[in-house]
C-alpha cells in the first residue's frame, strides 16, 4: 500500500485529527526539550500540582476497586484528562483508558499505570481509609494512577516540545488477571515503539529509582489441585484410600523440582501455600485440596508441566486421583518481565539528568511477578521501581493490610514518567532522522 494511503487509514492519522482539536494553548518553552527534565520536577513539586495529586490519590484510595471493576477509578481518570485537555480512548479492556499527548505522529512512546486494588481489608486507621470493606489499595496502584495523571499534566503543558506522541495507558486488573494482556489484545500498543512502567517501593529511599537490564521480575503462576481418595473411619485405614497421606507425599515431591531438577544458578520457586482437607480427628476425608505458586525466570512452562505431572503421578502412587488447575480463579500466569537494554540505558541517564546520578540504584531481580511483562514481551519495555522509603516512619511491605504510600513520592513519579517520554521521543526522532534521511513516513 502506498505510504500516503496507508497513513490516511492509520490510527496515526486519526490521532493527528484528535490531537489538533485541543483548544487550550500550550506554554512555550522555546522548543528546547533538553531543558524539560528539571522543569518537570519543579512543576510537579509546586504546591498546586502536588496538592492536586494528593487529592486524587486519596480519592482513589478511599474507593478501591478490584480487577475489571475499576469503573469509578476509570471515570475519575477520564474526568481529570478532560480537565487537563487530553484526548483519550475508552473503554479498552472494559475499564481501561488510553490518553494521547503530542503530535499524533510517530514515534509513539507509552507510559503505563495499573488501576486495580486487592481483595483485603485495610488495617491503617486514617482519614482516607478504604470505604469499601474487604478491598484495599495495598500495592500502590492508587499512586501509580496519580503519578501518570501528574505526568499527563506536565506533558500537556509542554506538548509543543514533544517530538512525537505520548500514549498514557491506564490498565485494569494487574493483580492476577493479566489486564495488560487484554489491553494489548484490544490494540493498546498499536504503533507504540516502547513502553515504560513504574512501581512504587518502600524498600528504596525516597526519590531514588531502581532498575536493571534484562530480567527484573519472574514469571509467576498459581496452581490448585484436588487429590481424591476414599474417606472413612480413621481407625480402619485399610478400608479407605487416604488423600491426606497422598497430599503429604505430593507436597514433599514438589520440593524436588527446585532442589533437584533446577540448575542452582537459575532461580525458581515452588511453594505450596494452602492445604485444606478433613474436619474431624477420626475421619479420613474423601479429598484434600492444595494450592500454591510457582516462579521462574526461565523454563516457566516446563516447570508448570512438571508441577502438574508430579501431583498427578505422586497421587497415583497412593491410589488417589488428582486434578490440577493451572489457572485457579481465572488467574493467568505472568511472563518474566525483561527490561530492554537500550531503554535501561536511556532510563538510567535520564534519572541522572533529572535527579542526579546518585538517585539511580542498580536493582537486583525479584521473584515477584507483574503483568507489565506482557507489554515488555510485545515491544521493547522498561520497568522500574521508585523509592518512597521514609526511615522515620517504617512502611509496611506491599500487599500488607498496613501498607501506606509516602505521598512525597508522587512528584518524583510524575516527573520521571514525563521526562522519560520526552527523552525517548527526542532520542528516537534523532536516530530515525539519521537512519532514514527521507523521514519516518517512508517506513510505514
Ligand atoms: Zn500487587
Ligand atoms: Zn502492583
Amino acid at each position: 500500500m502506498a505510504p500516503t494511503i496507508y497513513l490516511l487509514f492509520s490510527l496515526t492519522f486519526q490521532l493527528l485529527l484528535l490531537l489538533t482539536v485541543s483548544s487550550e494553548s500550550a506554554s512555550n518553552t522555546g522548543g528546547d526539550a533538553s531543558r524539560i527534565p528539571s522543569k518537570f520536577l519543579e512543576l510537579a513539586k509546586s504546591p498546586k500540582v502536588f496538592d492536586w495529586m494528593v487529592r486524587i490519590r486519596r480519592k482513589i484510595h478511599e474507593n478501591p476497586e478490584l480487577g475489571y471493576e475499576e469503573f469509578e477509578t476509570s471515570k475519575l481518570i477520564r474526568s481529570e484528562l478532560d480537565l487537563i485537555g487530553v484526548k483519550y480512548r475508552y473503554p479498552v479492556a472494559i475499564t481501561g483508558v488510553i490518553g494521547y499527548i503530542g503530535t499524533g505522529e510517530p514515534p509513539f512512546v507509552a507510559l503505563r499505570a495499573d488501576m486495580d486494588a486487592l481483595p483485603m481489608q485495610e488495617g491503617v486507621e486514617w482519614e482516607h481509609k478504604s470505604k469499601n470493606p474487604g478491598k484495599m489499595h495495598a500495592c500502590g496502584h492508587d499512586g501509580h494512577v496519580t503519578m501518570l495523571l501528574g505526568a499527563a499534566k506536565l506533558l500537556h503543558k509542554h506538548r509543543q516540545d514533544l517530538q512525537g506522541t505520548v500514549v498514557l495507558i491506564f490498565q485494569p486488573a494487574e493483580e492476577g488477571l493479566a489486564g495488560a494482556k487484554k489491553m494489548i489484545e484490544e490494540g493498546a500498543l498499536k504503533h507504540v515503539d516502547a513502553i515504560f512502567g513504574i512501581h512504587l517501593s518502600n524498600r528504596i529511599p525516597l526519590g531514588k529509582a531502581a532498575s536493571l537490564a534484562g530480567s527484573i521480575l519472574a514469571g509467576a503462576g498459581a496452581f490448585e489441585a484436588v487429590i481424591t481418595g476414599k474417606g472413612g473411619h480413621a481407625a480402619i485405614p485399610q478400608h479407605t484410600i487416604d488423600p491426606v497421606v497422598a497430599a503429604s507425599s505430593v507436597i514433599l515431591s514438589l520440593q524436588h523440582l527446585v532442589s533437584r531438577e533446577t540448575d542452582p544458578l537459575h532461580s525458581k520457586v515452588v511453594t505450596v501455600a494452602k492445604v485444606h482437607g478433613g474436619n474431624a480427628f477420626n475421619v479420613i476425608p474423601d479429598s484434600v485440596t492444595i494450592g500454591g505458586t510457582l516462579r521462574a525466570f526461565t523454563g516457566f512452562t516446563q516447570l508448570e508441566q512438571r508441577v502438574k505431572e508430579v501431583i498427578i503421578k505422586q497421587a497415583l502412587v497412593h491410589q488417589c486421583n488428582a486434578s490440577v488447575d493451572l489457572t485457579p480463579n481465572g488467574k493467568i500466569p505472568l511472563l518474566p518481565t525483561v527490561n530492554d537494554e537500550g531503554l535501561y540505558k536511556q532510563f538510567k541517564s535520564m534519572v541522572g539528568d533529572l535527579l542526579g546520578e546518585e538517585s539511580f540504584v542498580e536493582a537486583t531481580p525479584v521473584m515477584g511477578g507483574e503483568d507489565f511483562s506482557y507489554f515488555a514481551k510485545a515491544i521493547p519495555g522498561h520497568f522500574s521501581f521508585l523509592g518512597m522509603q521514609d526511615e522515620t516512619k517504617g512502611y509496611a511491605s506491599s500487599h500488607s493490610p498496613f501498607y501506606r504510600i509516602n505521598e512525597d513520592v508522587l512528584p518524583y513519579g510524575a516527573a520521571i514518567h514525563a521526562s522519560m517520554a520526552v527523552q525517548y521521543l527526542k532520542d528516537k526522532k534523532a536516530s530515525t532522522r539519521s537512519d532514514s534521511p527521507k523521514g519516518f513516513h517512508d517506513e510505514l
